[in-house]
Order: structure tokens, then sequence, then C-alpha cells
């Protein structure tokens, strides 16, 4: 018996210096107080085993200074672990003064024994057939165990305290320790007061200083832990689902509960099921979005689920847990609602219309499909006239229309301010009712009612592979052939169309290079007074073209005149006019021709001053022909330049006299020196008197002002005649000569010096 408790007691040993090793060198908290007690409990438990096992009486003694001895350095382990593991700290510097002088007076009484006897002593007796020294404890161990016993039961109070406060979760961890310790001390004491010879209790010390091992270092709290995890699953927005191995619905958090509406957990499965439809729970079928039609409208589930197998892969169980993401949805649509459409009239942006056009050609190949450009006339006008809440007011009311009469499964939406573009599959198109939709567009609101004029341009789209803005750019581009035609309101595209714009912008390209290399020349018409005599020239321009040939200005004056590209080419022209003047050694005028477009992109006057300059020409050899829609614009300010243009020398001429807007009584306040009489009322003689009547007039008017009057396009002797006789003092027209060239007028018309 006695050799077995001995083993017990040095396996015990062993353990506890093992433990406090990995105490020593682990770095959690607490962690050095347990190897400090775990290693003070070492020597007591060696005391222990040396009485135990010693047959000698000197043996034996040694054993008991290094047990009692030892137990004072455990209580003092104790105290220094009992306060960090129960966070706790000494009532005051006195206390724990005098406690630890407790501990020192005890020691130093213990081992003053030899000298005075008064600790304890042991006598023989026979354990188990072998001598064992048992102890006669004395005054001095009487103190000894007051002192260790006081400090062992303040630590159990300490200990018992805690385990009162702390909440149910910790109880465990301070209750474990507080049993063991109480078990050890009524064993330690039962063996105090029964003598039994062999004092066993250290073995409770030891297996109690491995259990403060365990828990300080390696316990976690379960329970704890358990609580914690059910915490956060109850407080996350998300509704989660445990179920067992067998798609048991063991647990629901709170949003669970509340989304299957059900407190019993073993209903939530079926409810979900009631839900989210029919599901194995293990299958990973749930993992999906879903959208369910309630009551309260449409709800939108993120559904996600993680099953959990053990070590061998055995489904152990899984958890689902279901997302509400309802808003983030209807946000989002939201935000896609409100970028894909205009937030005035809630049609279609222009990039959402492209785009959803692009996906309905790719879509329907073998559909042929219209392109419609729908643009309101002046809309700029109504804004300044009506106001603008007007102008909002209108465009909804046109997007409002569209709404109602576009065909259903037909594209519209609003392309730019006063621009509307659709798409409609052609079976569904139909010519009268776009007309409709742009004639008799009456808006009305409070007093004011207003006819809109609006244009459609369209495009039946021949090349589907084609961008969707180019489609409207050539919608656009037949829309702007209506204008000013105040009867049509709609207009197709044709291949006429794109070719005369690929025209364009090839001559555009080739314009620099042609007025360099002289492709772009003066031609000459002669002009001739009365007698016929030839005073003068008008320089027009033509192209000799190395491709096309021949180009007569109306096939790109217009192109240059659209683009600005006019003024290069006239200052060209005068520049041409003014060498040739250079070379002419008389009275000869030439007249040049000046686009109203020139005076958008240069100072007309400094720019003729200039050229004048440079070649050193008389100014009023250089007539300047200036056609009356000039004057139209920006009256005032023109008036100064013609003024301007007198004051520098040169004669002004008004070209196409008639042709347009102009009154016969703006003629009076123009500072001009020749009216050029516009060969259309020429034309009209022919027909009727009527004509001769107003040439008659104008010619009269003319002269009256005391300005000369040229008449355009001669052609017959009997027209020359008539002129003459009414008194016209310049002629001009194929009669006398056609334009020709330079060289050729100056061959026919005199011979050079
Ligand atoms: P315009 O200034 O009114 O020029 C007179 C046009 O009438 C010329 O046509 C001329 O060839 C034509 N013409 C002259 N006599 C007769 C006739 O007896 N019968 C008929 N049927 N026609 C006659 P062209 O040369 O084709 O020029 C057309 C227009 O191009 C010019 O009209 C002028 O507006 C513009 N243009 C010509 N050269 C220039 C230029 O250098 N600069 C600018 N900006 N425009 C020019
Ligand atoms: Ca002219
Ligand atoms: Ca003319």
């Amino acid at each position: 018996m006695r050799n077995l408790i001995a083993i017990v007691v040095l396996a015990l040993t062993l353990a506890l210096a093992v433990c406090a090793i990995i105490a020593r060198r682990s770095r959690k908290t607490n962690a050095s107080s347990v190897a400090l007690l775990l290693g003070a409990l070492i020597p007591p438990v060696i005391g222990n085993l040396i009485i135990i096992s010693s047959t000698s009486k000197g043996l034996s003694t040694v054993g008991c200074y290094i047990y009692f001895l030892g137990m004072d350095l455990v209580m003092f382990a104790l105290l220094e672990f009992t306060l960090k593991y129960c966070d706790l700290s000494w009532p005051s510097k006195t206390v724990q003064r005098l406690v630890y002088s407790l501990l020192v007076i005890d020691g130093i009484q213990l081992l003053c024994n030899p000298l005075f006897h008064h600790a304890f002593d042991t006598e023989l007796i026979m354990v188990d057939g072998a001598a064992y020294y048992r102890l006669i404890p004395y005054f001095g161990q009487s103190f000894h165990r007051v002192v260790d016993y006081g400090i062992f039961f303040a630590v159990l109070i300490a200990f018992f305290l805690k385990m009162r406060s702390v909440p149910r979760v910790y109880y465990e961890r301070y209750s474990v320790i507080f049993f063991t310790m109480v078990f050890t001390g009524l064993w330690e004491t039962y063996y105090i007061f029964s003598r039994t010879p062999i004092d066993r209790s250290m073995i409770g010390f030891g297996v109690f200083g491995l259990l403060v091992f365990y828990f300080s270092l390696y316990y976690r709290p379960v329970r704890l832990l358990e609580r914690m995890l059910a915490n956060i699953a109850s407080q996350m927005q998300e509704a989660l689902f445990f179920f067992d191995a067998v798609g048991r619905c063991v647990w629901a958090n709170r949003p669970g509960i509340a989304l299957t509406g059900t407190r019993d957990y073993e209903q939530c499965a079926e409810a979900l099921k009631g839900i989210f439809g029919d599901m194995a729970i293990e299958s990973g079928e749930w993992a999906s979005r879903r959208v369910v039609n309630t009551n309260g409208g449409t709800k939108y589930y993120a559904l996600e689920e993680h099953t959990m197998t053990d070590s061998k892969n055995r489904l152990m169980g899984m958890f689902l847990s279901v997302r509400d993401e309802t808003e983030q949805q209807l946000a989002l649509q939201r935000e896609i609602y409100n970028a894909t459409h205009d937030s005035l009239t809630g049609l279609y942006t222009r990039e959402h219309l492209f785009d959803r056009i692009r996906e309905a050609l790719d879509s329907a190949k073998d559909t042929h499909h219209f392109i419609c450009y729908l643009d309101v006339k002046d809309f700029k006008m109504l804004n300044d006239v009506f106001g603008k809440s007007f102008g909002d007011y209108v465009l909804q009311c046109i997007a409002q229309s569209l709404r109602e009469h576009m065909p259903n499964g037909s594209l519209f939406g609003r392309l730019s301010g006063d621009t509307f573009g659709m798409c409609i599959p052609a079976p569904l198109f139909n010519a009268d009712a776009a007309r409709m939709l742009v004639s008799d567009f009456t808006v009305q609101r409070d007093n004011i009612t207003h006819t809109l004029l609006m244009h459609q341009g369209i495009y039946e789209v021949a090349e589907p592979e084609l961008d969707v803005s180019v489609m409207f750019d050539r919608a656009h581009m037949a829309l702007m052939t209506i204008k000013g035609d105040y009867k049509r309101h709609v207009a197709f595209y044709d291949a006429r169309m794109r070719e005369q714009m690929l025209w364009d912008q090839q001559l555009s390209s080739q314009l620099e290079s042609a007025l360099r290399e002289g492709q772009i020349c003066p031609y000459l018409q002669a002009i001739v007074d009365r007698s016929g005599t030839v005073v003068g020239a008008e320089a027009l321009v033509r192209w000799i073209h190395p491709v096309h040939g021949f180009l007569s200005p109306a096939m790109f004056v217009p192109i240059f005149e659209r683009n600005g590209m006019i003024a290069d080419m006239d200052r060209h022209m005068w520049r041409c006019a003014c060498e040739i003047l250079r070379t002419w050694h008389n009275d000869l005028f030439i007249s040049i021709n000046i686009s109203p477009k020139d005076f958008y992109f240069m100072d007309v006057v400094a720019e003729l001053q200039k050229i004048v300059e440079e070649y050193g020409i008389e100014p009023s050899r250089l007539r300047v022909e200036i056609t009356e829609t000039v004057m139209m614009q920006d009256n005032e300010n023109r008036i100064d330049i013609l003024n301007h243009l007198k004051q520098l020398g040169f004669l002004v001429e008004m070209d196409d006299f008639g042709s347009g807007y102009s009154s016969l009584n703006m003629l009076k306040d123009m500072p001009v020196d020749v009216i050029k009489i516009d060969m259309l009322f020429l034309r009209q003689t022919q027909q009727d008197d009527r004509g001769q009547t107003i040439l008659l007039n104008m010619m009269n008017l003319t002269n009256d002002l005391g300005l000369s009057s040229l008449t355009e396009g001669v052609e017959t002797e009997a027209q020359f005649n008539m002129l003459q006789a009414m008194g016209c003092k310049l002629f001009q027209g194929y009669y006398f000569s056609k334009p020709v060239p330079v060289d050729q007028f100056e061959k026919t018309f005199f011979i050079q010096a």
C-alpha cells in the first residue's frame, strides 16, 4: 500500500514538473503564476514522498522539513495565483506585508526546530510491516497549521465570493477549483485529526495543481462560447437556421423565427419549404437568389447554405442563411431607372435608347426597322416667349403622346433637349401615323395655346450592323432636307443623301490641296456698257478637278458655305482677281463675289484692304459683290461695313437684287454703287407684261437714287435692246460672253499690252 501511494505521488511529482515547465514557457495570461504554483507544489509532494518511503528517522525528518517549508511556499504561490486568477488585489499593503511576514516567521520557526524542538518530532511505528516515522506535533507545528489553514481559507473564501459574483457562464471556471480545494482541505484535515499514519492528502494537492494548470491555461468555457455564438447569430440581420444531419431544424435565430413565423424549430423546415419551395436540405439547392411574391409586395432573398462535415467527411448538419435583399434590390432598380430614364419626360435617355435599339436590331435580324428622328422647330423661341416651364410642359406632352401613339414593340426616348428618337419594326410602321404625330400638335396650358411645328426624319435601316448613332445621323440628315418647306413634316432618308454627304466630305478634304495646286481658279464673264463695250468682268469660281473634271460653283460653294471653308476659297479668288488686274494695263474692273458666310469667318474689309495693298491695285478696279441676304442680317453693322468699303475706294455692287426678301425701300439706305438685278426678272418678262413693268420700275428707282443698274442673264439681242430702252447701264450675260478662262477672256476682249 505504501509503495502504491509512493508510486502515485512520484507520478504526480513528475506530472507537476512537466506542467510547470509547460506553464513557464506559455505566454498565456496567468501562466507565470500557474508555473509558480505548480513549482511550489513539487517540494511538499517530494517531502511527502520521502516521509512515505523512508524507514530511517533522519531521512523522515528531512522529509518533514521539506514538506512543511514547501507548504509555506505553496501558500505564497497560492495567494499570488488566486489574486491573478480571480482578478483581485490585496486589500492593503499592510495586509499583504502581514501575511507574507507570517509565512516568513513560520518558515524561520520551523527551521529553528532542531534547536528548540518546539515544532515537531517523529516516532517510530510499524506500517505494512516496515518502519514508519510518524509526526508528533508541538506548538510550532500548530502555529504552522494556523498560518497555512488561515491562508487556505482566505483563498477558499475568495474563490467562493468570485464564484457567486460572476455570470453563470463563468461559474465553472471558479467552482471546479473551489470544490477541489474544499475536497483537498477536508482530506488533509481528516488526516490530521484521524492521525492515520500515512498522509495521502498530498495526492489531493497534486491533483489540485493539475486542475489549476488545465483550467487556467486550456479550459474554454464551452457554454460561454455557445451563448456568445447564439447571441451573435441572433443579432445578425440574416435569418439563420441550423439543421442536423437528417434535416431537422434544431435552432433558428430571431429573424429566422420572424421569417417563418414559428417559434417551434421543428416547424421551420416546413415553413421554409412553404416560402421557397420543396428542397432537400443537404442538396445545395437552397443556395440561390429568390424572388417571392407576398401580400406585402415582391421580396428578394439571397439564400446561402453551409454544410458541416466531420473529419471523415460525414455530414454533421448544415445551416442556412436567408438575407432579405428587397431594399437593396429596389434601390438598385431605382438607380438603374434613373440612369436609363430622362428625369423630365420619363422616356429612355439617349444612351439607353441606343443600347435598347442595338439589342432589338441584333435579336430580330430578319425584321426591317425604321429609325425616326423627331425635332421640335423653334423650341428655343417657345422657351423664350412662354417660359421654361411651358417648354418643359411641351416636352412632357410630346413624351405622353409618344407613349400613347407609338405601337407596342417600338422603342423611343429623348435624344436631346428638343429631339426625340424612335425605332419601329417595319410591320408596325405606318407613314401616315408618323405624319399625324408631327402635324397639328397643339399644346394648351392655362391661357396659352400653341401649335407646335415638328419635323421627322426617317431612316429605313438598310445596314443593321451600322452604329445606332449613325442611323440617327441619317434620319437627322433626312430631317434637314425639310428646312423651310412648311407643308412637309416628314422626310425619308435615301441613299442619295449619303452619297451627297460622302461627296461633301470628299470635296472638303480636298479643298486645301486644290487651292495650293491651282485647281480652283477664276473664269471671267464680261460686263458691257450701253454701247456694248466691255468695261469689266465678274470673276466666277471654277474647280478643274483632276478626277471629276470641270466643277461649277453650284457643286461646291454651298458645301463650303456650310462648313466655313468658303472663306479660304474666296480669299484665294480675291487674290487671283488682283493678280489678273495687276497684269492688265487698262481701266477694266473685276467684280468679286463675297459670300454672306465670309463675314462670320474673317474681317472682310481688313482682308480686302490688305490684298489690294499687297498687289498695288486701285481699290475702285476691284468691285465687291454682296448679296442682299447679307444686308438682311444684322443690318446696322453691315451698313457700317459697306461705308467702310466705300471709304477705302471700293465699289460695292448689290448682287441678285430682288431674289430675296429685300424691299425696294431698303435700297435708299444702302450705301451701294451698283444694283445687279437678278436674272429672274428678265426671265419673267418673257411670260407677261407685269415682269416688264417691275423691271422698268426697278430701273427707274435705281436711277432716281443715283445708282447704276446692271442686269444679269442677258441672252438675246432683244433683251439687250429692251433693257437699253429701260435705261439700264450695265449688262452681263451669255449674249455677250459666257464665263471663260482668263487667257481666253483676254484674247477675246483686248490685246495684251
Ligand atoms: P452669281 O454671283 O449670281 O453669278 C452669276 C451666275 O450666272 C454665274 O453662274 C454665271 O455663269 C451665270 N450667268 C451669267 N450669265 C448668264 C446667262 O446669260 N444665262 C444663264 N443662265 N446664266 C448666266 P455660276 O458661275 O455657275 O455661279 C453661280 C453662283 O456661284 C454665283 O452666282 C455666285 O453666287 C456663286 N459664286 C461663283 N463664284 C463665286 C466665288 O468666287 N465666291 C463665292 N462666294 N461665290 C461664287
Ligand atoms: Ca455674283
Ligand atoms: Ca448674281
